[in-house]
């Protein structure tokens, strides 16, 4: 038996999707910039996910852009937002909490001669508001807040933040990343002060290699890839239409079946919680309003990747704090005051549509034998 408890890192292909994937590739394998009955059959297929992606996040066809990852999205709409504003100033402001997909490039703006300001992380794996929108003035060009940490599952105050810099500053523009909350929370972008929302394929259940930016109509952007100038010259580089085909089913039915799906994964999360709390080598560390997809915690004294290989000896795959930052210390646990010790044997647990109570009960038992197996070892 094998239990998949680290799709936060990465999800398993949903099939039917994989096959649509398969299906273009072998049939409809024309560039959708081909004036040929073969690039018109793509170029359909190409509007059709754009259109599903659209209606996934309350947009228009026109704000979305296909791109090859989270990763991507996320340069895209802060190198090519920073460079389209620099004239009109220099400062851009971001949280502790950020993927390294939002902090690299504006550590690379900073060295650039950028004006940077990160916000701190408070233990609850949030950001105070009144902080991060102090650190807003004039000069500030950029806003960028994840909405639900990677970590620990912290959903952080992304509306409310955004809507209040827009009504102070309207001329500074707001990023989002999504790749956490994308078919898991939903959101009417026609609505929200969010001009840059970047959301990831694979962590939704279709294949790696595929990733979208939403871009509010009107902002101020220049693309980072210059060439053949598809997408509206926004992301030049021919479409992969087989994984874009993926992304929009994969979007469509995300949205079908989310309530249900998130009531599934709060019953095993609320479930796992509280046989862990009975524990008390245990530290939960996810806040308690965090998504019903995450679940942090720490087994004291026993270091995490050797839970993780304990845990993987019986079929069950978790994550040892991101699997971004492999082997380093978790910047997040950190900056949330979690002692070294405690973020040295942290375990992230991440769920999916596909995972069952059944697994979550494997689960809580083969901890509890690894705890004690672990600890008669050393
Ligand atoms: N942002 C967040 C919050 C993530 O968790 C990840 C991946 O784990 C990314 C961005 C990067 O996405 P991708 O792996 O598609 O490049």
């Amino acid at each position: 038996m094998e239990i998949y408890f680290d799709n936060s890192a990465t999800t398993k292909t949903d099939e039917e999707v994989a096959k649509l994937a398969y299906d273009v590739m072998v049939n409809d394998y024309g560039n959708p910039s081909s004036l040929h009955q073969k690039g018109f059959d793509a170029e359909k297929i190409f509007v059709k996910a754009k259109k599903q992606l659209a209606s996934a996040m309350g947009a228009k066809e026109e704000e979305i852009f296909f791109t090859s990852c989270g990763t991507e999205s996320d340069n895209l709409a802060i190198l090519g937002s920073c460079m389209a504003l620099k004239k009109r100033g220099n400062r851009i402001v971001t949280t502790a909490l950020e993927h390294p997909a939002v902090l690299e490039p504006i550590k690379f703006l900073e060295e650039m001669g950028f004006e940077v300001v990160i916000v701190p992380a408070n233990e609850k794996g949030q950001v105070d508001e009144e902080k991060f929108l102090s650190a807003v003035n004039e000069k500030t060009i950029l806003a960028s807040m994840m909405y639900v940490n990677n970590e620990v599952g912290s959903v952080l105050p992304v509306e409310n933040v955004f809507k209040k810099i827009k009504a102070k500053y309207p001329l500074c523009q707001t990023h989002c990343d999504f790749v956490q909350g994308f078919g898991k929370i939903k959101l009417n972008l026609s609505k929200l002060h969010i001009d840059f929302l970047a959301i990831s394929g694979h962590k939704i259940h279709a294949p790696k290699g595929i990733g979208a930016l939403y871009i509010k109509k009107g902002s101020k952007i220049r693309p980072i890839l210059y060439g053949g100038g598809q997408q509206g010259k926004m992301r030049s580089g021919t479409e992969s239409v087989p994984l874009i085909a993926a992304l929009g089913l994969a979007a469509e039915k995300a949205y079908k079946t989310l309530e249900q799906d998130e009531k599934n994964m709060a019953e095993i999360k609320a479930y796992i919680t509280e046989e862990l709390k009975a524990l008390p080598f245990i530290k939960i560390n996810s806040p308690e309003t965090s998504v019903p997809c995450i679940l942090n915690f720490s087994a004291l004294n026993v270091r995490s990747e050797i839970m993780l290989h304990f845990l993987e000896s019986n079929g069950i795959f978790v994550s040892s704090g991101s699997a971004c930052s492999k082997g380093e210390a978790s910047p997040v646990l950190k900056a949330m005051g979690i002692k070294k010790s405690e973020a040295d044997s942290a375990i992230r647990l991440s769920f999916s549509r596909y995972n069952t109570m059944e697994e979550a009960k494997i689960f809580v038992d083969a901890l509890k034998e690894g705890y004690n197996t672990i600890l008669k070892v050393k």
